[in-house]
């Protein structure tokens, strides 16, 4: 089955997240390693990693991500951005090594008017460059997300994580994570038995199913190619329950990580529900 999780507040503490995620009896765990929405982030100390690795065995060593901060957009037309999500991402990639993690989830940005194809071209540059200077952090896989497509954001169209994964000269070190919000969202439906094998004979065909490392589980607010990204509790929005049936026991995903990005407060109440839900959907 699935490793079932969800995303977890680091307040206080990078560990306390394995608190949080155990608490809401999740087997997966995605964090964010600074404040998201802060450029400026202290490296990871020795004693905030002894105490992560130590949290994560205690746990049961589960599968764990991280995702990068939003302010990020390596794809973007201005110079002083680009260059501040360069050294943002590198400092991402180091963080993320130094905490044990095989994983770094991110979004291929938005090129803010410059078109698809040239923002592409940028993202791609800019992530080689990043590559290319933390020789150090080589143990980790940087997830492509694939996204609503709001506004100029890109990645809505596996054709263009296709085109970043094919292009860059560090292709073994990427991957992607699938937000079923964000493909639905993009038009990619995934609802019935026949539209969920389109999808995912689609994304074989683009990307190549070994590339899939990770899910993402949130329903959605919006209807199917609204590429607007408003996520719902899972089985409460516009996807419902049987696209996730499809999903959760699809046996070539059988042991990969899924993972909530759900609303919820403080409590781990709603966490706890959408695991619940998930996990009743399994066919044993
Ligand atoms: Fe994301
Ligand atoms: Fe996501
Ligand atoms: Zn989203």
């Amino acid at each position: 089955m699935p490793f079932f999780g969800a995303h977890m507040s680091i307040s206080g503490g990078l560990e306390l997240a394995f608190e949080r995620i155990s608490r809401a009896g999740g087997e997966s765990l995605q964090i964010f390693s600074r404040n998201q929405r802060q450029w400026r982030a202290e490296p990871i100390s020795d004693d905030e990693a002894r105490r992560f690795t130590a949290a994560w065995r205690q746990w049961g060593n589960f599968p764990v991500a991280v995702h990068d901060s939003y302010l990020i957009n390596l794809a973007s037309t201005s110079r002083e951005t680009a260059e501040k999500s360069i050294q943002a991402l590198a400092a991402e990639l180091e963080r993320t090594a130094r905490l044990g993690v095989p994983w770094l989830v991110m979004h291929p940005g938005s090129h803010l008017g410059a078109g698809v194809e040239a923002g592409l071209r940028t993202f791609k540059n800019n992530l080689d460059k990043v590559f290319q200077a933390t020789p150090e952090t080589n143990k980790v896989m940087i997830l492509l997300e694939t996204t609503a497509g709001q506004g100029t954001g890109l990645g809505a169209d596996f054709n263009e994580l296709a085109f970043i994964i094919n292009e860059s000269k560090w292709s073994e070190r990427l991957g992607v994570c699938l937000d079923t919000c964000h493909i639905f969202a993009a038009g990619y439906d995934f609802r019935t038995p026949g539209e969920y094998r389109q999808t995912f004979t689609d994304f074989d065909q683009i990307i190549g199913l070994e590339k899939l490392k990770l899910f993402h589980l949130n329903d959605s607010k919006k209807e199917l190619g609204s590429r607007v990204d408003r996520h719902e509790h899972i089985g409460r929005g516009k996807i419902g329950l049987p696209g996730f049936a499809l999903l959760v026991n699809d046996p070539r995903f059988a042991s990969h990580p899924m993972i909530l990005e759900t609303p919820k407060s403080e409590d781990p109440a709603e966490d706890r529900v959408n695991l619940t839900t998930l996990r009743n959907l399994l066919k044993s």
